[in-house]
Protein backbone atom coordinates (compact mmCIF):
# COMPACT_ATOMS: atom_id res chain seq x y z
CA UNK A 1 0.00 0.00 0.00
CA UNK A 2 1.21 3.19 -1.08
CA UNK A 3 -1.12 6.10 0.40
CA UNK A 4 0.05 7.02 3.52
CA UNK A 5 -2.56 9.45 5.02
CA UNK A 6 -5.99 10.82 4.12
CA UNK A 7 -8.13 13.59 5.29
CA UNK A 8 -11.41 13.42 6.90
CA UNK A 9 -14.10 15.63 7.35
CA UNK A 10 -13.97 16.70 11.27
CA UNK A 11 -17.94 15.59 11.44
CA UNK A 12 -16.88 12.21 10.09
CA UNK A 13 -13.77 11.76 11.79
CA UNK A 14 -16.04 12.09 15.05
CA UNK A 15 -18.32 9.19 13.64
CA UNK A 16 -15.32 6.90 12.85
CA UNK A 17 -13.99 8.01 16.78
CA UNK A 18 -10.68 9.78 15.38
CA UNK A 19 -12.32 13.07 17.26
CA UNK A 20 -14.92 13.83 19.76
CA UNK A 21 -16.59 16.84 19.19
CA UNK A 22 -20.18 18.03 19.70
CA UNK A 23 -22.14 17.68 16.42
CA UNK A 24 -25.50 19.36 15.61
CA UNK A 25 -26.00 17.15 13.14
CA UNK A 26 -24.56 13.59 12.24
CA UNK A 27 -23.00 12.75 9.35
CA UNK A 28 -24.88 10.13 7.39
CA UNK A 29 -21.75 9.63 4.77
CA UNK A 30 -18.39 9.90 5.70
CA UNK A 31 -16.50 11.99 3.41
CA UNK A 32 -12.64 12.10 2.52
CA UNK A 33 -10.17 13.60 0.68
CA UNK A 34 -7.24 12.83 -1.24
CA UNK A 35 -4.18 14.11 0.77
CA UNK A 36 -1.94 16.17 -1.13
CA UNK A 37 1.14 18.36 0.12
CA UNK A 38 0.25 21.47 -0.81
CA UNK A 39 -3.00 22.49 -3.07
CA UNK A 40 -4.88 21.52 -6.09
CA UNK A 41 -3.85 22.44 -9.22
CA UNK A 42 -6.86 24.23 -10.06
CA UNK A 43 -7.81 27.46 -9.07
CA UNK A 44 -11.51 28.02 -8.59
CA UNK A 45 -12.23 30.81 -7.06
CA UNK A 46 -14.64 29.74 -3.88
CA UNK A 47 -12.22 27.36 -2.84
CA UNK A 48 -9.56 27.08 -0.12
CA UNK A 49 -8.02 23.74 -1.75
CA UNK A 50 -7.24 26.11 -4.93
CA UNK A 51 -3.69 26.54 -6.33
CA UNK A 52 -3.66 29.93 -5.69
CA UNK A 53 -6.06 30.90 -2.41
CA UNK A 54 -4.33 31.05 1.13
CA UNK A 55 -6.52 29.41 3.14
CA UNK A 56 -5.67 26.56 5.48
CA UNK A 57 -4.90 23.57 3.92
CA UNK A 58 -7.36 21.59 6.03
CA UNK A 59 -10.37 23.18 4.74
CA UNK A 60 -12.63 22.29 2.22
CA UNK A 61 -15.58 24.79 2.32
CA UNK A 62 -16.85 25.29 5.62
CA UNK A 63 -15.13 22.23 6.74
CA UNK A 64 -11.94 21.39 8.65
CA UNK A 65 -10.49 17.94 7.12
CA UNK A 66 -7.79 16.93 9.39
CA UNK A 67 -5.06 14.24 8.06
CA UNK A 68 -5.52 10.61 9.65
CA UNK A 69 -2.60 7.74 8.83
CA UNK A 70 -4.30 5.69 5.99
CA UNK A 71 -4.21 2.29 7.86
CA UNK A 72 -5.86 3.94 10.89
CA UNK A 73 -8.76 5.00 9.07
CA UNK A 74 -9.28 2.24 7.52
CA UNK A 75 -8.90 -0.16 10.75
CA UNK A 76 -11.92 2.82 11.89
CA UNK A 77 -14.25 2.13 8.64
CA UNK A 78 -14.28 -1.97 9.55
CA UNK A 79 -15.27 -1.14 12.74
CA UNK A 80 -17.69 1.48 12.41
CA UNK A 81 -19.18 0.11 9.06
CA UNK A 82 -19.86 -3.08 10.52
CA UNK A 83 -22.62 -0.57 13.36
CA UNK A 84 -23.97 0.67 10.57
CA UNK A 85 -23.56 4.36 11.54
CA UNK A 86 -23.42 5.79 7.83
CA UNK A 87 -25.02 4.83 4.09
CA UNK A 88 -22.07 5.55 1.96
CA UNK A 89 -18.43 7.24 1.66
CA UNK A 90 -17.98 10.07 -0.32
CA UNK A 91 -14.30 10.45 -1.68
CA UNK A 92 -13.26 14.16 -2.70
CA UNK A 93 -10.85 14.22 -5.19
CA UNK A 94 -8.40 17.12 -5.26
CA UNK A 95 -6.69 17.87 -9.32
CA UNK A 96 -3.10 16.62 -8.96
CA UNK A 97 -0.88 14.47 -11.30
CA UNK A 98 -0.88 11.09 -9.17
CA UNK A 99 -4.84 11.62 -8.30
CA UNK A 100 -6.40 8.95 -10.22
CA UNK A 101 -3.65 6.07 -9.01
CA UNK A 102 -4.69 7.32 -5.44
CA UNK A 103 -7.89 7.48 -5.79
CA UNK A 104 -7.97 3.80 -7.44
CA UNK A 105 -6.02 2.27 -4.31
CA UNK A 106 -8.22 4.06 -1.73
CA UNK A 107 -10.68 2.64 -3.28
CA UNK A 108 -9.39 -0.88 -3.14
CA UNK A 109 -8.20 -0.61 -0.10
CA UNK A 110 -11.84 0.62 1.54
CA UNK A 111 -13.44 -2.58 -0.60
CA UNK A 112 -11.07 -4.88 0.92
CA UNK A 113 -12.68 -3.55 4.71
CA UNK A 114 -16.35 -2.66 3.53
CA UNK A 115 -19.40 -2.55 0.93
CA UNK A 116 -20.76 0.06 1.70
CA UNK A 117 -21.78 2.41 -1.75
CA UNK A 118 -18.93 4.72 -2.95
CA UNK A 119 -19.10 7.78 -4.63
CA UNK A 120 -16.34 10.13 -6.02
CA UNK A 121 -16.52 13.54 -6.77
CA UNK A 122 -13.41 13.93 -9.50
CA UNK A 123 -12.65 16.59 -12.19
CA UNK A 124 -13.20 15.64 -15.28
CA UNK A 125 -11.30 12.44 -16.34
CA UNK A 126 -11.13 10.50 -19.53
CA UNK A 127 -13.54 7.57 -20.62
CA UNK A 128 -11.52 5.00 -19.87
CA UNK A 129 -10.72 6.30 -16.70
CA UNK A 130 -14.15 6.11 -15.53
CA UNK A 131 -14.23 2.85 -16.47
CA UNK A 132 -11.37 1.67 -14.08
CA UNK A 133 -12.86 3.82 -11.12
CA UNK A 134 -16.44 1.94 -11.64
CA UNK A 135 -14.34 -1.53 -11.98
CA UNK A 136 -12.88 -0.93 -8.55
CA UNK A 137 -15.99 -0.90 -6.99
CA UNK A 138 -17.55 2.89 -7.53
CA UNK A 139 -20.72 3.43 -7.36
CA UNK A 140 -21.61 6.55 -8.28
CA UNK A 141 -19.76 9.63 -9.76
CA UNK A 142 -19.80 13.41 -9.53
CA UNK A 143 -18.44 15.97 -11.92
CA UNK A 144 -19.51 19.48 -10.49
CA UNK A 145 -20.10 22.28 -12.90
CA UNK A 146 -20.23 25.09 -9.72
CA UNK A 147 -21.64 27.45 -12.14
CA UNK A 148 -25.21 27.93 -13.34
CA UNK A 149 -24.18 29.17 -17.01
CA UNK A 150 -21.04 28.63 -19.04
CA UNK A 151 -20.41 32.53 -18.23
CA UNK A 152 -20.58 31.89 -14.32
CA UNK A 153 -18.50 28.80 -15.12
CA UNK A 154 -15.76 30.32 -16.74
CA UNK A 155 -15.48 33.27 -14.20
CA UNK A 156 -14.97 30.94 -10.87
CA UNK A 157 -13.32 28.00 -12.37
CA UNK A 158 -12.28 28.55 -16.03
CA UNK A 159 -10.97 31.27 -17.70
CA UNK A 160 -11.79 34.12 -15.22
CA UNK A 161 -9.47 32.08 -12.67
CA UNK A 162 -6.85 30.93 -14.85
CA UNK A 163 -8.51 27.84 -13.79
CA UNK A 164 -7.97 24.47 -16.54
CA UNK A 165 -11.37 23.52 -16.68
CA UNK A 166 -13.85 24.15 -19.67
CA UNK A 167 -17.81 24.21 -19.32
CA UNK A 168 -18.03 21.59 -22.79
CA UNK A 169 -15.37 19.10 -21.61
CA UNK A 170 -17.44 19.29 -18.39
CA UNK A 171 -20.30 17.97 -19.53
CA UNK A 172 -18.24 16.09 -22.02
CA UNK A 173 -17.04 14.13 -19.04
CA UNK A 174 -21.31 14.42 -17.19
CA UNK A 175 -21.86 12.23 -20.24
CA UNK A 176 -18.91 9.21 -20.74
CA UNK A 177 -19.48 9.16 -17.27
CA UNK A 178 -23.43 8.63 -17.47
CA UNK A 179 -22.40 5.89 -20.41
CA UNK A 180 -20.25 4.03 -17.78
CA UNK A 181 -22.53 4.54 -14.37
CA UNK A 182 -25.77 4.43 -15.76
CA UNK A 183 -28.52 6.68 -15.94
CA UNK A 184 -28.97 8.17 -12.29
CA UNK A 185 -25.82 7.09 -11.55
CA UNK A 186 -24.02 10.59 -12.32
CA UNK A 187 -24.17 14.03 -9.99
CA UNK A 188 -23.19 17.43 -10.66
CA UNK A 189 -23.21 20.35 -8.17
CA UNK A 190 -24.24 23.91 -8.42
CA UNK A 191 -23.64 26.83 -6.38
CA UNK A 192 -25.89 29.16 -6.01
CA UNK A 193 -24.73 32.98 -5.34
CA UNK A 194 -22.65 34.28 -8.41
CA UNK A 195 -25.18 36.32 -10.18
CA UNK A 196 -27.03 33.31 -11.78
CA UNK A 197 -30.90 33.93 -11.96
CA UNK A 198 -33.89 31.61 -11.16
CA UNK A 199 -34.76 30.93 -14.81
CA UNK A 200 -31.17 30.06 -16.24
CA UNK A 201 -30.71 28.02 -12.99
CA UNK A 202 -33.85 26.00 -13.52
CA UNK A 203 -33.24 25.86 -17.27
CA UNK A 204 -30.14 24.00 -16.51
CA UNK A 205 -31.68 21.93 -13.81
CA UNK A 206 -34.29 20.60 -16.22
CA UNK A 207 -31.52 19.94 -19.04
CA UNK A 208 -29.43 17.62 -16.70
CA UNK A 209 -32.44 16.13 -15.66
CA UNK A 210 -33.32 15.62 -18.91
CA UNK A 211 -29.79 13.66 -19.14
CA UNK A 212 -30.57 11.56 -16.05
CA UNK A 213 -27.89 13.43 -14.45
CA UNK A 214 -28.69 14.38 -10.58
CA UNK A 215 -28.30 18.20 -9.79
CA UNK A 216 -27.71 19.17 -6.38
CA UNK A 217 -27.30 22.71 -4.82
CA UNK A 218 -24.62 24.37 -2.59
CA UNK A 219 -25.07 27.82 -1.27
CA UNK A 220 -22.37 29.82 -1.62
CA UNK A 221 -19.71 30.40 1.00
CA UNK A 222 -17.37 32.90 1.88
CA UNK A 223 -14.13 30.95 3.10
CA UNK A 224 -10.98 33.56 4.51
CA UNK A 225 -8.17 33.18 1.74
CA UNK A 226 -10.00 32.63 -1.52
CA UNK A 227 -10.43 35.05 -4.32
CA UNK A 228 -14.00 35.23 -2.99
CA UNK A 229 -13.64 35.75 0.71
CA UNK A 230 -15.40 39.20 0.77
CA UNK A 231 -18.55 38.11 -1.31
CA UNK A 232 -21.94 37.75 0.66
CA UNK A 233 -23.79 34.42 0.47
CA UNK A 234 -26.84 34.23 -1.72
CA UNK A 235 -30.38 35.56 -0.43
CA UNK A 236 -32.27 32.98 0.86
CA UNK A 237 -35.69 33.56 -0.76
CA UNK A 238 -33.36 32.89 -4.02
CA UNK A 239 -31.86 29.54 -2.85
CA UNK A 240 -35.57 28.65 -1.38
CA UNK A 241 -37.08 29.19 -4.70
CA UNK A 242 -34.49 27.24 -6.52
CA UNK A 243 -34.69 24.50 -4.03
CA UNK A 244 -38.42 24.41 -4.85
CA UNK A 245 -38.37 24.33 -8.55
CA UNK A 246 -35.29 22.03 -8.52
CA UNK A 247 -36.83 19.63 -6.85
CA UNK A 248 -40.52 19.90 -8.85
CA UNK A 249 -38.56 19.48 -11.62
CA UNK A 250 -36.18 16.19 -10.69
CA UNK A 251 -39.57 14.79 -9.45
CA UNK A 252 -41.53 15.42 -12.83
CA UNK A 253 -44.56 16.86 -10.68
CA UNK A 254 -42.91 20.36 -13.22
CA UNK A 255 -41.44 20.99 -16.49
CA UNK A 256 -39.87 24.34 -16.87
CA UNK A 257 -43.00 25.63 -18.88
CA UNK A 258 -45.11 25.18 -16.19
CA UNK A 259 -43.05 28.19 -13.75
CA UNK A 260 -43.66 31.78 -14.49
CA UNK A 261 -40.86 33.97 -14.79
CA UNK A 262 -40.83 37.84 -14.31
CA UNK A 263 -37.91 39.80 -16.66
CA UNK A 264 -34.89 39.45 -14.62
CA UNK A 265 -35.47 35.63 -14.65
CA UNK A 266 -37.41 35.36 -11.16
CA UNK A 267 -40.09 32.98 -10.43
CA UNK A 268 -42.99 34.66 -9.92
CA UNK A 269 -45.11 31.39 -10.08
CA UNK A 270 -44.64 27.97 -9.78
CA UNK A 271 -48.12 26.62 -10.69
CA UNK A 272 -48.78 25.24 -7.43
CA UNK A 273 -51.65 25.69 -5.00
CA UNK A 274 -51.06 26.48 -1.20
CA UNK A 275 -51.99 23.15 -0.23
CA UNK A 276 -50.02 21.63 -2.54
CA UNK A 277 -47.29 23.79 -1.64
CA UNK A 278 -47.81 23.21 2.10
CA UNK A 279 -47.55 19.61 1.41
CA UNK A 280 -44.08 20.02 0.03
CA UNK A 281 -42.86 21.86 3.17
CA UNK A 282 -44.61 19.43 5.25
CA UNK A 283 -42.90 16.66 3.58
CA UNK A 284 -39.53 18.86 3.81
CA UNK A 285 -37.61 16.49 1.24
CA UNK A 286 -36.81 19.79 -0.96
CA UNK A 287 -34.99 21.39 1.39
CA UNK A 288 -32.59 18.91 3.06
CA UNK A 289 -29.34 18.51 1.33
CA UNK A 290 -29.27 17.43 -2.19
CA UNK A 291 -26.81 15.03 -3.62
CA UNK A 292 -26.42 10.83 -3.78
CA UNK A 293 -28.86 9.09 -1.13
CA UNK A 294 -27.61 9.08 2.00
CA UNK A 295 -25.52 12.57 1.55
CA UNK A 296 -26.61 14.70 4.40
CA UNK A 297 -23.36 16.66 4.18
CA UNK A 298 -24.42 18.53 7.95
CA UNK A 299 -23.19 22.53 8.14
CA UNK A 300 -20.75 22.37 4.38
CA UNK A 301 -21.83 25.62 3.67
CA UNK A 302 -24.12 26.94 6.32
CA UNK A 303 -23.45 28.33 9.84
CA UNK A 304 -25.25 25.32 12.27
CA UNK A 305 -26.92 29.44 13.96
CA UNK A 306 -28.48 30.00 10.52
CA UNK A 307 -29.26 30.80 7.66
CA UNK A 308 -29.41 26.89 6.93
CA UNK A 309 -29.33 26.94 2.70
CA UNK A 310 -29.47 22.81 2.92
CA UNK A 311 -31.26 20.76 6.07
CA UNK A 312 -29.00 18.40 7.03
CA UNK A 313 -31.82 17.16 9.38
CA UNK A 314 -35.38 16.95 9.60
CA UNK A 315 -37.23 20.30 9.68
CA UNK A 316 -38.98 21.11 12.88
CA UNK A 317 -41.93 23.44 12.72
CA UNK A 318 -40.51 26.80 13.23
CA UNK A 319 -38.39 26.03 9.82
CA UNK A 320 -41.48 24.71 7.80
CA UNK A 321 -43.45 27.89 8.67
CA UNK A 322 -40.35 29.74 7.98
CA UNK A 323 -39.80 28.24 4.46
CA UNK A 324 -44.46 28.14 3.90
CA UNK A 325 -44.15 31.77 4.64
CA UNK A 326 -41.49 32.71 2.17
CA UNK A 327 -42.72 30.70 -0.73
CA UNK A 328 -46.34 31.75 -0.19
CA UNK A 329 -46.59 34.76 -2.19
CA UNK A 330 -45.14 32.26 -5.05
CA UNK A 331 -48.71 30.07 -5.41
CA UNK A 332 -52.26 30.66 -5.32
S1 LIG B 1 -10.97 21.27 -8.47
FE1 LIG B 1 -12.06 21.01 -6.55
S2 LIG B 1 -10.49 21.02 -4.95
FE2 LIG B 1 -9.54 21.84 -6.83
S3 LIG B 1 -9.77 24.06 -6.64
FE3 LIG B 1 -11.55 23.32 -7.82
S4 LIG B 1 -13.17 22.96 -6.24
FE4 LIG B 1 -11.17 23.12 -5.16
Amino acid sequence: MTIEKIRVSIGSATILGFTSIKLESPPTTIYVMTYKKGKCIANCGFCPQARNSNSLNEKLSRINWPIFPFKDFLTKLKYTASLKKFQRICIQTLNYAENLQDLIEIISEIRKVTNIPISVAIPPISKDELKDLKLCGVQRVGIALDGATQKIFEKIKGIGVNGPYFWRSHFDSLRDALEVFGNGLVSTHIIIGFGETQKETLKLIAELHELSILPGLFAFTPIEGTKFENMIQPNINHFRKIQLGRYLLINNYKKLDDFTFNQKGDIIYFNLNKKELRNFVEESEAFRTTGCPGCNRPYYTSKPSGPIYNYPRKLNENDKEEIYKLLERFVN
